[in-house]
This record gives structure tokens, C-alpha cells and sequence, in this order.
């Protein structure tokens, strides 16, 4: 029977000590303030933000609430972003991504000022993280960093495998798994015999969003598993990792509900208690 890493309960405690953290700057006059930009109306992303907002009031972070239609154009979003930029009183800037098409995330996430980049996607706080230099981490990487700790899990000398290669979770991980001595292999689409390649692994990363496609033939005896996909199916959400399958080979593994989701969440709190920090010298 394997551990289950729980994401919402190393959420909270993550969550209170970013309120601690909110509550001392308070004290000092500062208060946080998150800045949550929402372009159009899907459905996914306004529950995401809701979900944002909820947690900034539970961690004493005042959030910005900026809806645009979803016929916003570049200009417009760009004069926001500068306009944000700009206010000394807003220390984060959130774009929930995805972007209706017409406009470029990319340019968008450029514009972001670095030392407002909560998300951590931009070059500059990517580019400290490849250079080991502290700056704002990607939020679910970060997380998923957190939950490891919190459970004792130290990936020093593991030979990790990170299935996904994407800027906002699969390469940050990777680097992550990296800095903390783990030995690691990122898997994509592309690679050849992936069971093959995930069964080496002492701890696995499923960040690839295909619904349970992780199952128990990818995993070794005893491994780590971390899913981090999110894939809303007609059985609900599910992850990339066949939980129902791998749980009794694993010695631990994280859920979907309830696992690398809160955390993503709670690491938000905590880059913008940051960012705050940094604000106020
Ligand atoms: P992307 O689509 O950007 O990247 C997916 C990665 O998986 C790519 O590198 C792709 O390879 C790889 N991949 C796709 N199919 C296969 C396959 N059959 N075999 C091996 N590799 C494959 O997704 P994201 O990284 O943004 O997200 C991944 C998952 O995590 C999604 O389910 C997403 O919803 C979820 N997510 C969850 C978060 C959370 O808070 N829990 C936050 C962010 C994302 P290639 O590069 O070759 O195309």
C-alpha cells in the first residue's frame, strides 16, 4: 500500500505560512496584492481564478480582479500589463493562461516586469532557475518540490524521470530534480520505449495530459509517483497516472483530485508573499 501524498493538507500548511508571512508585512504596512487578469470567458479559467481569489483572501493577499472581453486586443492587454507594471501597490501579476488565440502569450508573459513574474514563466525567472540564483519558480514544479519535502521524500541520488517537456512544468521540474541531486531523464512524446525508460525510475513525474496513461507497467516497484495532470473526462477529472493500478506498486503517489493542484495554488500564495517581501525591502 503506498503512502498518498496528500496535496491538500501540505497545501494548508504551505498556505499558513505564507499568511504568517502576509500578516508580518502587514504589520509593516505592505500589503500584498495580486493582480488576476482574465481575458474571455472559459469556463475553466474563470473557476481557476476563482479558485486564486479564494486563497488570496484565506492568506491575507488582496486580489486584483481585471476581466477583459474576450475581444480584447494586444494593445489593450499590453497598456494593462504596463499599467500594472507600473503600480507601485501591486506586487503580482497573474495572465491566466490559455490566451484566446488572437492574442500572443508569449509577448504577454515578456511584458510581465520580472519582479512581478509570480508565475515564474518568465525568460528572466526561468533563466535564474537554470542558473541555480533565486527568483520566482514556476508554481507547480515548486510545488511539487514542497510535497516531496514535506513528506521526507529527499531525491538525492534517485534516479528521477520526468515524462512532459513543457515550459511551465516539465522543463522546470526537471531542473528542480536536478538542483536537488536527483539523476534525471525528461521523457516526451518522441521517446522511444517510454515504459521502458519509466520503469528505471526511483520517482516519476507524469506532466503530459493524457488521462491515465501512466499505468502499472511504466513503474518500478517501490517508485515515487507524482501526477500532475489534470484531464476532465466523462468520469470527472482525472490524472495521467492510473491511480487505481499503480497505487499498490508504488510506495507513494500523489492523487488527482487533491494532489499537485492545491500545491500549484499554495505556491502562488507564497511567490507573491514573495514578490511583496522584495517590494518592501
Ligand atoms: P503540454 O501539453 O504543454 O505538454 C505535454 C508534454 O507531454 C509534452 O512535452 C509532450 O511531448 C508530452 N507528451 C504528450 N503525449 C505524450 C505521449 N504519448 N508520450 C510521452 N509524452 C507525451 O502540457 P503541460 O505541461 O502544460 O501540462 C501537462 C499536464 O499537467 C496537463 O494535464 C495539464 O492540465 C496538467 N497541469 C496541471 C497543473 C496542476 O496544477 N496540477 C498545472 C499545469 C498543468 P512533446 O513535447 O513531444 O509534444
Amino acid at each position: 500500500m503506498a503512502t498518498i501524498i496528500d496535496g491538500n493538507a501540505v497545501a494548508a500548511v504551505v498556505r499558513e505560512r505564507a499568511a504568517r508571512e502576509a500578516g508580518e508585512l502587514l504589520a509593516r504596512g505592505v500589503r500584498p496584492c495580486l493582480a488576476v487578469v482574465l481575458v474571455g470567458d472559459d469556463p475553466a479559467s474563470a473557476s481557476y481564478v476563482r479558485m486564486k481569489e479564494r486563497d488570496c483572501e484565506a492568506v491575507g493577499i488582496e486580489s486584483r480582479d481585471h476581466r477583459l472581453a474576450g475581444s480584447t486586443t494586444q494593445a489593450d492587454l499590453d497598456a494593462l500589463i504596463d499599467r500594472l507594471n507600473g503600480d507601485p501597490s501591486v506586487h503580482g501579476i497573474l495572465v491566466q493562461m490559455p490566451l484566446p488565440k488572437h492574442l500572443d502569450a508569449e509577448s504577454v508573459i515578456e511584458r510581465i516586469a520580472p519582479a512581478k513574474d509570480v508565475d515564474g514563466f518568465h525568460p528572466e525567472s526561468l533563466g535564474l532557475l537554470v542558473r541555480g540564483l533565486p527568483g520566482f519558480r514556476a508554481c507547480t514544479p515548486a510545488g511539487v518540490m514542497e510535497m516531496l519535502k514535506a513528506y521526507g521524500i529527499d531525491p538525492t541520488g534517485m534516479r528521477a524521470v520526468v515524462v512532459g517537456r513543457s515550459v511551465i512544468v516539465g522543463k522546470p521540474m526537471a531542473l528542480m530534480l536536478m538542483e536537488t541531486n536527483a539523476t534525471v531523464t525528461v521523457c516526451h512524446s518522441r521517446t522511444r520505449d517510454l515504459a521502458a525508460v519509466c520503469r528505471e525510475a526511483d520517482l516519476l513525474v507524469a506532466a503530459i495530459g493524457r488521462p491515465k496513461m501512466i499505468t502499472a507497467e511504466y513503474v518500478k516497484p517501490g517508485a515515487v509517483v507524482i501526477d500532475v495532470g489534470i484531464n476532465r473526462t466523462g468520469e470527472g477529472m482525472v490524472g495521467d497516472v492510473d491511480f487505481a493500478g499503480v497505487e499498490p506498486v508504488a510506495s507513494a503517489i500523489s492523487p488527482v483530485p487533491g494532489g499537485v493542484g492545491p500545491m500549484t495554488r499554495a505556491m502562488l500564495m507564497v511567490n507573491t508573499v514573495a514578490a511583496a517581501a522584495g517590494a518592501a525591502g
